[in-house]
């Protein structure tokens, strides 16, 4: 085994923070984020949704007849139907910035000015290098600036971002670039904790593997805020 690989795979089984510290070289030719944008084409949005469901319609049916597959049969035939519009309307449908959630800020009234932490938000997204699911928890937190935010504003902003061909590197900052911009300030932090099943389910086929990635703006570069935002996040909630 290469070195590099050696290293990487240390850093996943002891679940340390993996992206902002390794540089891609380190990180392997095969998980490499490039730019902090997904990077798309400029025609990406000339087509119209339903003509993208035609179109990735017809070349996943290549895909399985390819793989050999009958499309025939009664229990496959309705598949690249049904993978095009799952592609387009559910797991890619981050990817259209008309589907961005509107943000409403509301002026802090109580004048709460310590860290607000919403841990534990579920996502699913899916890895660009082999087009399987990356799932796992983020946990955002930010520090009012006179504004706040609704609470599932926070779900739904991890989710549009998650819901494309990701990385999670870039996952981590785009989520909280895009906080940093609707809060109106840098005091903003995210961890995203994340199984990927290109590391499971193929490759290595490591099960136990977790990636975290992690982002401290502002604020939260201070090592005694840094600290209290992870003692919230591993403080067992009661509910
Ligand atoms: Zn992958």
């Amino acid at each position: 085994m290469k070195p590099k690989e050696t290293m990487l795979n240390t850093l996943l089984k002891d679940k340390k923070v993996v992206s902002s510290n390794l540089s891609s070289d380190e990180i392997g030719n095969d998980h490499v984020s490039a730019n902090i944008e997904t990077p798309l084409r400029d025609d990406a949005f000339d087509m119209s949704n339903a003509e993208k469901i035609k179109k990735i319609q017809s070349y996943f049916k290549e895909i399985m007849e390819t793989l050999g597959l009958d499309l025939t049969d009664d229990s496959l035939k309705g598949t690249p139907e049904r993978v095009a519009k799952m592609y387009v309307q559910e797991i890619f449908s981050g990817l259209d910035p008309a589907n961005k959630p509107k943000i409403a800020l509301f002026e802090n009234k109580y004048q709460y000015d310590q860290m607000l932490v919403e841990k534990d938000i579920s996502f699913y997204s899916n890895c660009e290098h082999h087009f399987v699911p990356i799932f796992g928890k983020a946990h955002v937190a930010y520090i009012s600036n006179g504004s706040v935010i609704g609470l599932s504003k926070l779900n739904r902003i991890v989710q549009y971002f998650a819901k494309r061909p990701q990385v999670q590197e870039r996952l981590t900052i785009q989520i909280a670039k895009e906080l940093q911009k609707a809060l109106n300030t840098d005091d903003v932090a995210i961890i995203i904790d994340a199984k990927h099943l290109c590391v499971s389910s193929r490759g290595v086929q490591d099960g136990n593997a977790a990636t975290v990635t992690s982002f401290y703006g502002g604020k939260f570069e201070n090592d005694a805020t840094k600290q209290e935002f992870l003692k919230y996040i591993e403080m067992k909630t009661q509910y």
